[in-house]
């Protein structure tokens, strides 16, 4: 992957939105897309997880354009004082440094007003010669009333009426910014349920024109709409879905198809995103197999299916793995079932390239943090988003015992921002704080500000055991692990998501707590697995980094062997082309 902004290319006379628009594409919609650390229009999984789609998707040249907000007030950027409290601050940047305004303008109506919408075009291209165009919806124009301007302004900012508006921009105004640009589109698939009205849209271009009419559905060609459409859900529990109240929407979006067709398509008591979506679509499906599973239970009646995340390859390789992969497994970056072949890499080498990127995150951490963490001492990382289910503090749980096991033996590094209104996730970060003032002379700890992509690629690679400890069943997919694996870190996790899939116990990572049982929300018990990651700790992952180098080698293949050979998202995207786009 290069990252040419489509800016050059115009420059270059090379962008023809002719030739962009020649041959019928893939529309893949996200509320977020996260591909490049200067670009702001991410705040975390979902959003790298667009990004990694579309890399995969251009590196094998598929027909693809994808559609999202600017955002150009990003997400935010993190700032932690002496406790632990986080800081939110603006996260902006100027998308004229990265991409290409284009002229067309189109409206979609909001609260009763017309509100203009205009794109910003960036093409992500691949070494293969591939490339995807993004389109980033924007209405900061001057033809829109000042608090219209901001619709489009800030990432999962505002209140439910904000959120609506930018669904509003989103669904339906990228769906007429792609006709308005004269793409020709055979599939629209919906990243999440934020692009749900995208189906209304499509909905009122299908309607048929019948002169006499006996019952009025008749005219709404749900039949067509489904053909076109595909949705991913990445939610496993209730209160996560998107809804709106309807006395909400008949404000804000007005009878934009008839109510009661409305309710019929998102629910009879508010507007359910993931309704509106699932029933104008055609194919459906969860982010891993369980996931799958535990959406058919929340929605029981729809055939849901399961196609398990991936990540970029090449994105998420460090510098010393690139180098090996290159040396020992080339052409992998676009091939990635070339890692089966891992085994041809030498244990000196491995470990060697492992060091480097680990010895690159503890100098990056003295520098910013003035902490000395050793080189050689076992290091674990914990990274993500800072919110009740993920559980960041369950290590601490027993402080006088992590010290028994761990003093002088391992090292911690923490990561993650709290979402502005989660209360609980920003306590979970003070928390961590006291621990790391609990633990001080006997176990190294940093809490690192401003999780982002980069600081993300620090860390997947240059710790020694990547560690997630979610409630079961939560973690709908969860990436950062495959990312670990790729670098050849080891995953102790919970046994949710796409570890289900991925973990062979002692073989490629270890697992906490009991396995995979039944589909319902049955919450995880926080005693049995502190109590079990307490024993793997001391009696597995201490013991084999310490007194088995050979196996923990040996691991690492199977990792990269086992793990990154299967979960990219070049497989990931093979599989939504067969089962999903050419349907
Ligand atoms: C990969 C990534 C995530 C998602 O990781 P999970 O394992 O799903 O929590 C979030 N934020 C950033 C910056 C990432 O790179």
């Amino acid at each position: 992957m290069k990252g040419k902004g489509v800016k050059k290319l115009l420059e270059e006379s090379v962008l023809d939105i002719h030739k962009l628009t020649s041959e019928p594409k893939i529309a893949y919609f996200s509320m977020e897309i996260g591909f490049d650390e200067r670009i702001h229009t991410y705040s975390g999984g979902l959003g790298i997880l667009a990004g990694d789609t579309i890399k995969s998707s251009s590196d094998l040249k598929l027909p693809m354009v994808a559609v999202t907000l600017i955002s150009k007030k990003g997400y935010f950027k993190q700032e932690l004082d002496e406790r632990g409290r986080q800081i939110e601050l603006p996260d902006e940047w100027n998308p004229a440094d990265h991409m290409t305004l284009l002229p067309e303008k189109i409206t979609v109506r909001t609260e009763g007003r017309e509100v203009y919408v205009q794109s910003w075009i960036y093409s992500i291209d691949s070494l293969t010669g591939g490339s995807i165009p993004v389109l980033f919806l924007d209405t900061d124009l001057p033809d829109n009333e000042a608090g219209d301007r901001g619709i489009t302004h800030s990432l999962y900012g505002g209140d439910e009426r904000y959120r609506l508006k930018q669904e509003i921009v989103l669904g339906i105004g990228g769906e007429r910014m792609l006709r308005a640009l004269g793409f020709k589109i055979k599939k629209y698939h919906m990243n999440e349920g934020h692009a749900s009205l995208l189906t209304l849209s499509l909905l009122l271009r299908f309607k048929r024109d019948i002169e006499e009419v006996w019952d009025e559905k008749e005219v709404w060609d749900l039949e067509s709409v489904k053909d076109l459409c595909v949705f991913t859900t990445h939610t496993p529990v209730e209160a996560g879905h998107d809804k709106f109240s309807y006395g909400m929407v008949r404000e804000v979006l007005g009878e934009f198809i008839p109510f009661d067709l409305l309710k019929e398509l998102g629910g009879s008591d508010k507007m359910n995103m993931t309704l509106l979506a699932m029933n104008l679509s055609r194919y459906i499906n969860g982010v891993a197999k369980k996931h799958g599973a535990v959406s058919k239970g929340l929605f029981p009646g729809y055939e849901i299916h399961a196609i398990t995340n991936g990540i970029h390859s090449y994105t998420w390789t460090c510098e010393s793995f690139a180098r090996l992969y290159d040396k020992y497994l080339p052409g992998w970056a676009n091939e990635p079932e070339v890692f089966v072949r891992v085994g041809r890499i030498p244990d000196e080498e491995l470990w060697a390239a492992h060091m480097e990127a680990k010895r690159r995150l503890i100098d990056y951490i003295r520098d910013v943090k003035g902490s000395c963490m050793g080189y050689d001492t076992l290091t674990i990382g914990f990274a993500r988003r800072a919110t009740a289910y993920k559980r960041a503090t369950l290590l601490f749980r027993d402080i006088e015992r992590l010290k028994r096991i761990g003093k002088g033996r391992l090292q911690l590094i923490y990561a993650g921002k709290a979402h502005p209104r989660d209360m609980e996730g920003k306590k979970n970060i003070e928390e961590i704080f006291k621990a790391i003032e609990a633990l001080k002379g006997d176990i190294e700890v940093v809490y690192l500000p401003n999780y982002d992509i980069g600081l993300a690629m620090k860390m997947v690679s240059g710790v020694d055991v990547w560690l997630n400890t979610p409630m079961r069943p939560r973690e709908a997919s969860g990436t950062s692990g495959m990312k670990a694996a790729h670098n050849g870190v080891l995953n102790l996790s919970v046994l949710d998501g796409w570890w289900i899939e991925g973990h062979i116990e002692d073989y490629t990572g270890w697992s906490i707590g009991p396995g995979p049982t039944e589909t319902t929300l049955a919450e995880s018990s926080d005693e049995t697995d502190t109590e079990d990651l307490y024993h793997k700790l001391e009696h597995k992952v201490i013991r084999t980094y310490y007194d088995d180098r050979e196996r923990w080698i040996r691991m690492m293949q199977n990792a990269i062997g086992k793990n990154a050979y299967y979960f990219n998202s070049h497989r990931m995207i093979r599989r939504y082309v067969t089962e999903a786009y050419i349907r």
